[in-house]
């Protein structure tokens, strides 16, 4: 079986669940090993398919992700990214994420905290110190979250919200609702 078969095969396996699971995405080498999860930000990119779509790899600065041609589904070259979220703000899937599992640790003096990058299209757009709600890929409630800080992009029109959520919820984070009346 080829390797274009074979990613073929992985997508309908993706359509059969109706949206791309934590375990396509390991399966797809999507997720970094522990150890560098651990110590930098990755980006985790919802994208295990040949679609011609580049946005990602065109604006990353330090050349972290690897597409050879536009139908290739992007892998990434953990140990170049800098966590700049530029890929999470030009996605026009809103397919990425960034996890930064060291953040609480290094910033916060807290080992049990993540910092997850976002995007978010919903108004109205929440603000340092806001509680959000925290959903999964499929929809289903993971935790209640804080948002650190909001990336209000001028040059890609998004927004991304950096949210604390406990690190067990990291990366099942996908979706954020903001916490009315709080
Ligand atoms: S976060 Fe920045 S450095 Fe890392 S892959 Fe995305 S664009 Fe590249």
């Amino acid at each position: 079986m080829t390797k274009s078969e074979e990613r073929k095969i992985e997508g309908q396996k993706t359509l059969a669940s109706g949206y791309v699971t934590l375990d396509d995405l390991k399966k797809a080498g999507n997720i970094p090993p522990d150890g560098i999860l651990e110590a930098r930000a990755v980006p985790i990119i919802d994208d295990i398919e040949e679609i011609p779509c580049t946005p990602c790899r065109d604006v990353c600065p330090t050349g972290a992700i690897i597409m050879p041609s536009m139908n290739d589904p992007p892998k990434v070259k953990w140990e170049a990214c800098t966590g700049c979220t530029l890929c999470v703000q030009a996605c026009p899937g809103l397919a990425i994420t960034l996890v930064n599992m060291s953040f609480g640790r290094k910033v916060l003096k807290r080992n049990d905290i993540a910092l997850v990058s976002i995007p978010y299209e919903m108004i109205p757009v929440p603000k340092r110190g806001d509680r959000v709600r925290v959903y999964d890929r499929g929809h289903n409630y993971l935790c209640d979250g804080e948002v650190y800080s909001v990336i209000k992009s001028v040059k890609f029109g998004t927004i991304v919200i950096n949210v604390l959520v406990p690190k067990q919820y990291a990366l099942h984070a996908k979706y954020l609702e903001v916490i009315k009346g709080e």
